[in-house]
């Protein structure tokens, strides 16, 4: 950090080679202890600790000054460095051979009474954390997590400099465009009655722009998606946005693995293994039982439909067919209890299974399980075969439709086998993904933006179920990063696709004769990407969810408690805007008010 006149250097960078200068240091009483007169001070600023040691005798300020100096205080102290006398040095601070004795304090600013304390050893609720983010963040682990983003976001800003790709910023104000989640809106003053939609991607724009022949573009994109929430989703969020024409899907995973290599080495430290892994989406679903599996441990899902193919166990026999069938995943040394088991089972019921078969391996080899008895030792065997069994290991079964199986299965794979603390990092990138999610009744749902080129369009006309199309995925430890895919450029490829989604001509017309119109005129092929850049680094930082990479995020209800949004407005803007809150939303406010008023209110 560049010296200014209030400060001469950070307090967290000084060492032993600064002994005998004299510095001008800035920032927060961190901690403050009182030895026999002499005052000590731990001082924080951006870049670390150091010790300060103020003694009134030598009045680096007066004395009241140092007596009522508090946490958070912010100060100033000009003062000469020396090492720490023999024995007291501090082994958990970079800064600890040494101390500042101060000549002279300046309080550029009290501090109030906090409302926590900042000391990363205090647990605080969140609620309270992002009420006070400002606070929060002067606590280490917001800190370095807000620097890990800030760096993350610069390697990947040099590693788009140097492919040569192009920053563009696109419009945070545009049309509905159909992406899959719940547009945000903002109504127009301008236009009543009319509304913008924010961004879910700048997914159409950025097509546009290899239409305007920029061939390399990227953004750090603020994107908007009114979903429900869950623990790592945000309305609110950031990728790192890039597309480049002339391009097929070869070359977006070799950027990627480009961008993941710099950021790992730079959060990390450590080198990425290249080429990163490539497997289908079939295959992932038919071994993990999911499109984002998580690497780092094995527990695959095996297909025992064969060694039942001729079974009387009528649980097993009935689900035999064209999507059914009897899969298992091997536990590995449970060691449960008949309780334990019973739990597993539960949870597998509650995952949407009919049931759950248990079997635990014997000293003797044979297998322990209620429904042992009614199975044959070909088919025992046979089980123990197809999923590697050896003493102790407790193998779980399930037999249904493959959907429920590979749901079921794939979340008890997890929950038994996520490893803990394991911090290896397993890429991964899922390719042909179909064009259609086939639900469990048999419905249709577009897998991804009607804007990735859907392979072979006869096949999607005649049969769509079975359409695979040019989008891929990153995958890292059991989380996406992000998607991308290969891009129609072919404006009747487009038009067919609109129709087969069910966006009829008319309503693609209305909605995007623009864009249809604007790839009439000598679209390049193109094909891009976009990394969730607040998972990326949550994962990387090993953090349970990506509010603690977002300086100012939203809660699970979409609040922010910090600045009250999102919140009402005053009659006069909603009657500009032409809005009208409908007369229950009206009555929902007061019985909010009631009921606020009746939570304030004092007994007497
Ligand atoms: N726009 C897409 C998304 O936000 C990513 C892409 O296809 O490039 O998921």
């Amino acid at each position: 950090m560049a010296a200014s006149l209030m400060k001469t250097i950070g307090a967290g960078v000084l060492r032993a080679e600064h002994a005998g200068d004299t510095v001008t240091l800035a920032g927060w009483v961190a901690r403050r202890r009182d030895h026999g007169g002499v005052i000590f001070i731990d001082l924080r600023d951006a870049s670390g600790i150091v010790q300060v040691v103020l003694n009134p005798e030598d009045s680096p300020a007066s004395e009241e000054v140092l007596h009522g100096l508090r946490s958070e205080y912010c100060v100033q102290v000009i003062g000469t460095v020396r090492p720490r006398p023999d024995g007291t040095s501090n082994e958990d601070l970079p800064t600890g051979d040494l101390e500042v004795v101060g000549e002279l304090l300046n309080v550029l600013s009290p501090s109030a009474p906090l409302p926590f304390q900042i000391d990363e050893r205090v647990d605080v609720d969140e609620s309270k954390r992002l009420e006070f983010r400002y606070l929060d963040m002067r606590r280490t682990r917001m800190a370095e997590n807000l620097k890990a983003r800030s760096k993350a976001i610069g390697a990947m800003r040099r590693v788009m400099d140097r492919d040569g790709f192009l920053e563009v910023e696109t419009p945070t104000l545009i049309a509905s465009t159909p992406e899959g989640a719940r547009d945000m809106l903002v109504p127009s003053r301008l236009r009543p009655g009319n509304f913008y939609a924010l961004p879910q991607s700048p997914q159409l724009f950025k097509q546009l722009l290899m239409i305007g022949g920029v061939e390399r573009y990227y953004q750090v994109a603020k994107c908007y998606r009114d979903e429900d929430f869950r623990a790592d989703r945000q309305i609110e969020f950031t990728q790192l946005d890039f597309e480049g024409s002339f391009w097929g899907q070869d070359d977006v995973l070799e950027v990627l693995e480009r961008i993941v290599s710099e950021v790992v080495m730079e959060l990390r430290g450590e080198t990425v293994e290249i080429p990163l892994r490539k497997m289908t989406y079939a295959e992932a679903m038919d071994r993990f039982g999911t499109d984002k599996p998580d690497l780092r441990f094995g527990m695959e899902i095996a297909n025992l439909s064969e060694v039942f193919s001729d079974t009387e166990f009528k649980a097993f026999a009935g689900v035999l067919g064209a999507d059914g069938g009897v899969w298992g995943i091997n536990g590995g040394k449970l060691s449960l209890s008949r309780s334990g088991l019973d739990g597993l089972v539960s949870r597998a019921q509650d995952l949407g299974a009919k049931g759950l078969v248990w079997m635990v391996v014997e000293e003797d080899g044979t297998l322990r399980s209620p429904v042992a008895k009614f199975l044959s030792d070909e088919e025992l065997e046979g089980i123990k075969t197809v999923l590697c069994a050896g003493t102790g290991d407790t193998l779980l079964i399930a037999a249904d439709d493959v959907r429920v199986v590979g749901k079921v299965l794939g979340q008890l794979r997890l929950d038994i086998g996520q490893p803990d603390g394991n911090d290896e990092l397993a890429f991964a990138f899922v390719v042909d993904f179909p064009v259609f999610d086939v639900a469990e009744d048999g419905s249709l749902s577009p897998a991804h933006h009607p804007f990735t080129n859907p392979g072979d369009v006869d096949v999607l006309v005649n049969s769509p179920e079975k359409a695979v199309s040019k989008a891929y995925d990153l995958v890292l430890n059991g989380s996406e990063l992000g998607s991308g895919s290969v891009r129609i450029h072919d404006p009747d490829v487009q038009a067919k696709v609109f129709e087969v989604m069910g966006i009829s001509a008319q309503d693609a017309e209305s909605r995007f004769g623009w864009f249809l119109e604007a790839l009439r005129y000598g679209t390049p092929p193109h094909a891009g990407f976009a990394i969730g850049i607040d998972r990326f680094v949550s994962i990387l930082r090993d953090e349970p969810n990506i509010r603690e990479i977002i300086p100012f995020p939203k809660t699970q209800t979409g609040a922010d408690p910090l600045t009250g949004s999102p919140s009402r407005v005053d009659e006069e803007q909603l009657s500009e805007l032409g809005i009208d809150i409908r007369p229950e939303v009206r009555a929902r406010w007061v019985e909010e008010e009631d009921r606020a008023d009746g939570e304030g209110a004092v007994e007497t």
